[in-house]
């Protein structure tokens, strides 16, 4: 599938939920949602028409929208929370959680998750001490995210540190923020992970 490539704030009002995708902005009275909380297009206003199948499927875009995947690496992700024993659904969610990319917006070294994903695809990050620059990576409990050296004055980390307090670190993580560091405590639990999300109807869509 295409990448997607339109206003991302309308992929927030398809949702009916702030998706937190375009950083300081989210926080602002400018966000789409707290002005126009319907559906986008002509029949936005509309009565909606749910069957299951379509519920499921919101559910789904929205979790896959959330983490900025396009469908083939988000089905990739289900596939080994598939292959895990135990609740699919909470793996799903605690993989995508410990997406490399998620950890540094996490962390609060970037506004967005999209921006996250720039900045590890830039070679900005490094996993305990090695550069790394595959956002994908999935992170374990004890590994260390930090911004590299020369890359500490960039005027987005900055300001995106500056920003995090507002909306909080998760106890699964811990910054330290004088040394552009980050550790992972533990793997995230799914109350800590906190999303507007039903990951069971997730697991329902792809098992029809
Ligand atoms: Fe979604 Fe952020 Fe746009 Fe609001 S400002 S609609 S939360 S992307």
């Amino acid at each position: 599938m295409a990448k997607y490539r339109g206003p991302v704030c309308r992929l927030c009002r398809r949702e009916g939920v702030k998706l937190f995708l375009k950083g300081s902005r989210c926080m602002t009275e400018k966000c789409a949602i707290e002005r126009r909380s319907y559906p986008p297009g002509q029949h936005g206003q509309g009565r909606q028409r749910i069957s299951e199948y379509s519920a499921q499927l919101r559910e789904k875009q929205k979790l896959r929208r959330i983490y900025g995947l396009q469908e083939r690496q988000f089905r990739g992700f289900f596939g080994k929370a598939e292959r895990r024993a135990g609740i699919t659904g909470e793996h799903l969610l605690k993989l995508l959680e410990c997406r490399l990319d998620n950890v540094v917006y996490r962390l609060g070294f970037a506004s967005s998750r999209k921006e996250a994903r720039q900045l590890v695809n830039h070679g900005h990050l490094l996993l305990n001490g090695r550069k790394t620059d595959i956002p994908a990576c999935v992170v374990k409990a004890g590994d260390v995210v930090e911004v590299r050296e020369r890359s500490r004055a960039l005027v987005p980390v900055l300001s995106a540190l500056e920003a995090v307090d507002g909306r909080g670190i998760p106890g699964w993580l811990e910054l330290d923020r004088a040394a552009f560091k980050g550790t992972v405590r533990a793997l995230p639990t799914k109350e800590e992970i906190a999303l507007p999300v039903n990951e069971q109807m997730v697991v329902e869509l792809y098992s029809r």
